[in-house]
């Protein structure tokens, strides 16, 4: 699948740090990234300690990979306390800053995310496949990505 949205040279740098801290580059990594900035952006700071953030995603490969894209986007970490997890079958992600008390919630599409689970859980991916499947998750339109309140 071929796409016309680009891919902008801040998420390409932040993704490579990702994928250097995770081990590897996929999708769900992808999401997290992307997840942490759009919530970021929605309660309108950069990074810093007024933001804790909980993530309920199913705790397992290759859907827990989103906790580290989180954390490597937004700073809130299982370290620094500043990331809590939940388990979960949906993906959903809150973003909470203190001090003004503003809350967004950012979850995952779920036609998208059906579509990136059925081919993700395909058997005999190989690597290069599922890092085309995480290029394509990072030029996907944010919208069509995520709903976010
Ligand atoms: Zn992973």
């Amino acid at each position: 699948m071929t796409s016309t949205h680009s891919i902008s040279p801040e998420l390409t740098s932040i993704l490579e740090k990702a994928a250097d801290f995770h081990g590897h580059l996929g999708p769900f990594l992808v999401i997290g990234v992307r997840a942490g900035l759009v919530g970021l952006n929605r309660v309108g700071i950069t990074k810093g300690d007024t933001l804790v953030v909980t993530a309920s995603v199913p705790i397992r490969i290759p859907f827990s990979c989103i906790l580290d894209g989180l954390q490597i986007s937004t700073n809130c970490t299982i370290g620094n306390q500043r990331l809590s997890v939940r388990n979960s079958d949906e993906i959903q992600v809150t973003f909470e800053r203190k001090g003004n008390g503003r809350k967004v919630v950012v979850a995952l599409n779920r036609s998208t995310f059906s579509k990136l689970k059925s081919q993700l859980l395909q058997e005999n991916l190989s690597d290069r496949e599922v890092r085309e499947l995480a290029w394509k998750v990072a030029s996907m339109p944010k919208d069509m990505l995520f709903i976010s309140t």
